[in-house]
């Protein structure tokens, strides 16, 4: 059992990503903070594209969550959480031993994963075997002769701009369920992305279902349809939708019945408008592992916004404030890379092209200060530079939910 040896109430934050890492910060010197990941480095996700140009370019995208823990004087224990309960989790280490954490409070932040390889999958711990993953995957693609992107949203324009820029021998298909790319981004978006993306030479075909994979004609398939939860640690004290319940029990999963519903069908975590489980209350959910009452699209400014804002009225409940702050709706915001120097770039409904610096320099100011003590700038330098960017647009259009299915 690990419990805590200060007179500090415990933290406990599982996931060391933007939504994590972002509310350490704020929680850090009031709390003791243990941060849990199955992995040893935080990944700096919206540029995984551009290793697919180079393989180095991961070394300036990771940090290791034993570094970021030293600076930001929490603890940190590599693991995976594979059951919560209502003061404790438990979680499994690298040698198979499973540790209780006793907490006051808990943050999950467990993300989602995505398929092929895209975000680091469970099996990949460090960021060497990272690099030799992309490593290997780049060899792959200079070999190959036709791949398939499935999926026409965000992440499958970027893979199968990237691909089509760089890999010149390359045939790049790419399949979409509907009739147009970015089905949910604003319509000069979609139209920009099939010029881009054609004269490139991809050769998109719309309203093409893709049923089964793999599909035996390509040398590889990228799955891009969308993220993918499996919180299969909500067990026990926690209730799932019929569906999601059907999944668990096909996989012999224990679980107990109650009332209130905290996993929706497609595995997304339920809380309310102060990100916290109903039924629970020392229990938060932030980030892409969540379902909000304003169903945000899944991105990181998002996640670090809640991570933000999750640190803060936990403070306040200690200091027994009764007003707590309630999420807000954001705009989309994002960048969406079509080859190594463009990006298509949608604030809100305002749509134009940019150069993808902005997108390395993002990156850069953040991993900056999750690599130095001052967290405060990556909050800053990501959040609020992105709430300035798209508050123009905020008040002129309810937030639509970003699905990245095709
Ligand atoms: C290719 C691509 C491009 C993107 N581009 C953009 C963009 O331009 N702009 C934008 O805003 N968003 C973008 N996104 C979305 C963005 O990356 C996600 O919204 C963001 O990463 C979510 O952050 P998070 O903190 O919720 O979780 P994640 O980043 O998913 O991290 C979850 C963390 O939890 C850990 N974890 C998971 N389960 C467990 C467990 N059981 N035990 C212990 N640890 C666990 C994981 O190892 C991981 O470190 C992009 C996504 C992809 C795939």
């Amino acid at each position: 059992m690990f419990k805590s040896s200060t007179p500090k109430k415990t933290i406990l934050i599982i996931g060391g990503s933007f939504g994590g890492l972002t509310a350490i910060q704020y929680l850090n010197s009031s709390f003791n903070v243990i941060l849990v990941d199955r992995k040893q480095f935080f990944e700096y996700t919206p540029n995984y594209p551009f290793t697919l140009f180079d393989p180095n370019y991961i070394d300036g995208m990771t940090v290791s969550l034993q570094d970021f823990a030293k600076t930001h004087k929490c603890q940190f224990i590599q693991g995976t959480l594979v059951q919560l309960l209502k003061d404790k989790a438990l979680i499994k280490q690298s040698n198979e031993e499973i540790l209780d954490v006793l907490f006051d409070y808990c943050i999950i932040s467990t993300g989602s994963q995505y398929a092929s390889s895209i975000k680091p999958e469970n099996e990949i711990k460090t960021i060497q075997q990272r690099k030799e993953q992309i490593i290997q995957q780049i060899q792959n693609l200079q070999n190959y002769k036709k791949v398939l992107v499935v999926g026409g949203g965000p992440v499958g324009v970027e893979i199968a701009g990237v691909l089509s820029d760089h890999y010149k021998n390359l045939k790049v298909h790419l399949w979409n369920r509907s009739q147009e790319l970015l089905y949910s981004f604003p319509e000069k978006s979609r139209i920009l992305a099939d010029q881009i993306l054609k004269n490139q030479g991809v050769l998109i075909e719309y309203n093409k279902e893709v049923n089964q994979l793999p599909l035996t004609e390509f040398d590889q398939v990228f799955d891009c349809r969308g993220n993918i939860y499996a919180p299969s640690f909500m067990i026990g004290e926690f209730q799932q939708c019929k569906s999601y319940f059907e999944i668990l029990i096909q996989n012999k999963i224990k679980i107990n019945k109650q009332n209130q519903q905290d996993v929706d069908s497609q595995g997304r975590i339920l809380v309310d408008e102060y990100c916290r489980l109903t039924n629970h209350k020392n229990i938060f959910c932030i980030g892409d592992a969540c379902l909000t009452p304003n169903n945000e699209s899944k991105m990181c400014y998002n996640a670090a916004i809640q991570g933000q804002f999750t640190g803060q009225n936990i403070i306040s409940l200690e200091k027994n404030s009764k007003s707590l702050k309630k999420l807000e709706g954001t705009a989309n915001v994002f960048l969406i890379t079509v080859n190594k120097q463009n990006a298509i770039q949608c604030f809100g409904n305002r749509v134009s092209q940019t150069s993808t610096s902005n997108k390395h320099s993002l990156q850069n100011k953040a991993i900056k200060s999750l690599q130095g003590s001052c967290f405060y700038s990556f909050v800053s330098s990501f959040s609020r530079r992105m709430i300035i960017l798209i508050s123009g647009c905020q008040k002129k259009k309810q937030p639509q939910s970003v699905n990245k299915q095709s």
